[in-house]
């Protein structure tokens, strides 16, 4: 698909229908959906933003590309004065006191916020049903998961009830859902967007990035949300980003790709998507794009070093939620139960795991063995996969090892879970860039590229899609 959002916007410009009806159209859809994708619909806050925006289009005045264009929030991100509850019993009731940045510079440019969309508690989880309002239904089976945690922004994406969808990445919560759902979805590089107005999971892995229906729209986003922020100090300027579309890339000689070897390998790779992987690698071979096998150190440790640091980061960050400084206070009859009753009720058996986990390891006795032996691992990925980029342009992985299981089947064993993002944590845990493509594989595909090497993404993004047809 071309870009929607131009599609819409000559639309709108046009006058071929009004800003009002377009929001309706879309809240109506929300109203009547059955995949459980929203956690509140902004009904009066977004029909008056369109109001607005059809008196500049009645009064003569060109409208900006995203003026008018309806969008979605993943419910962990906060929109002024409405709430933001994470999908949790203790922020239920919870009203953001400000806009995170990236939501601020697309109300900036007019764009309208229509719905904070359902995920996973605290993005803790990988199918979308750590949440208090119910499991998130995919889009193309009802009986399957969305995938997570950013499931219900994905199938507002899919389902076309959102333009495009606004959501978080920690360990692969925008790319495994947008697989699961058939849409494009981008990790940005760490740093390469403002965290700032995100509820904090994993702090040193945490990024915000588009989910939309072409690679053109994942460009418009990340161009408007990127950038330096002083709230947020990994941020940092300078786009690399060209402002022209990327035009198609046809000459294969231009890319040289790269894939694990033991990624495809693996015994928890679900057989068809083997097949699926191993069938593109044949088709680039044959288009003349240079193939390179790599190695990467004991994939069986990609997970346990990621969900050691996020589990510790999330511990600490959730340190916070004790019904005092934010949450819903359950009184006792001291400070003391009055913390312990207080989290206990309110928060998910999945979220309340992981603080667990996470305390364990940063304690007095076994830190060193576990927490700093993860933070040197981490090191190491990082430079294997820089020596690796240094080789080639483009990394080339499956996004999950499994098809959506059906809902409920993976609630029984949270391990089985973590292991089912195998492919998308590493990317974390070494702030590369990474898009999920709808193509080729039935889950998805993720292009993985250096640092700010997003354009290079879009680029072999666009000549996949080419020959794709
Ligand atoms: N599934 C991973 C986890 O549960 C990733 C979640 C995320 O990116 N927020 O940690």
């Amino acid at each position: 698909m071309e870009s929607e959002i131009k599609r819409i916007h000559n639309l709108l410009s046009s006058g071929e229908i009004s800003c009002k009806d377009l929001i309706g159209e879309k809240l109506l859809l929300l109203e009547r959906n059955e995949y459980n994708t929203a956690n509140l619909i902004l009904k009066e806050y977004a029909t008056q933003l369109a109001e607005k925006v059809d008196k500049r289009i009645q009064a003569g005045k060109k409208i900006g590309l995203l003026e008018g264009i309806p969008f979605g929030i993943k419910d962990v991100i906060l929109l002024k004065g409405h709430k933001a509850t994470a999908s949790s019993d203790m922020l239920k009731e919870y009203i953001a006191p400000y806009s995170a940045t990236v939501v601020q510079k697309l109300l900036d440019v007019g764009a309208i916020p229509i719905v904070k969309e359902n995920c996973d508690s605290f993005g803790h989880g990988s199918t979308n049903e750590n949440t208090i309002f119910g499991s998130v239904k995919n889009a193309l089976d009802l009986r399957k998961v969305a995938g997570g945690s950013s499931g219900g922004s994905a199938v507002n994406v899919a389902k076309g009830i959102t333009v495009f969808s606004i959501g978080g990445d920690t360990g692969g919560s925008i790319r495994q859902p947008s697989g699961y759902n058939k849409v494009y979805g981008l990790k940005p590089t760490y740093g390469k967007v403002s965290r700032y107005g995100m509820m904090a999971y994993a702090s040193s892995l945490d990024t915000i990035g588009p989910i939309a229906n072409s690679i053109e729209d994942i460009r418009i986003l990340l161009d408007i949300i990127s950038g330096e922020d002083i709230h947020d100090m990994n941020t940092y300027a300078g786009t690399v980003l060209p402002k022209k579309k990327f035009e198609s890339e046809s000459d294969p000689k231009n890319f040289t790709v790269g894939y694990y070897v033991d990624f495809v390998k693996s015994n928890f790779l679900h057989p068809k998507l083997k097949t699926e992987f191993n069938d593109l690698i044949e088709k680039l071979k044959f288009e003349g794009v240079e193939i390179v096998e790599l190695n990467l150190l004991n994939t069986d440790l990609l997970v346990s070093i990621y969900y050691v640091l996020a589990m510790a980061e999330t511990a600490s960050n959730l340190a916070r939620l004790d019904g005092i400084n934010y949450g819903k206070r359950s009184d006792s009859r001291n400070l003391k139960e009055s913390y312990s009753e207080t989290r206990s009720e309110n928060l998910s058996e999945e979220t309340k795991r992981r603080i667990i986990g996470g305390n364990q390891v940063l304690s007095h006795g076994h830190s060193e063995d576990i927490y700093i032996k993860a933070i040197h691992l981490r090191n190491n990925l990082k430079k294997a996969f820089f020596n690796d980029l240094q080789t080639v342009d483009i990394i080339l992985s499956p996004v999950s090892t499994v098809l959506p299981p059906n809902i409920g089947e993976s609630l029984h064993d949270p391990y089985a879970m973590y292991l089912s993002d195998i492919y998308t944590v590493g990317f974390s845990l070494s702030e590369l860039p990474v898009l999920n493509v709808p193509l080729f594989l039935e889950t998805g595909l993720q292009i993985a590229s250096n640092k700010n090497q997003e354009a290079m993404i879009f680029k072999f993004a666009n000549y996949l899609k080419q020959i794709s047809l």
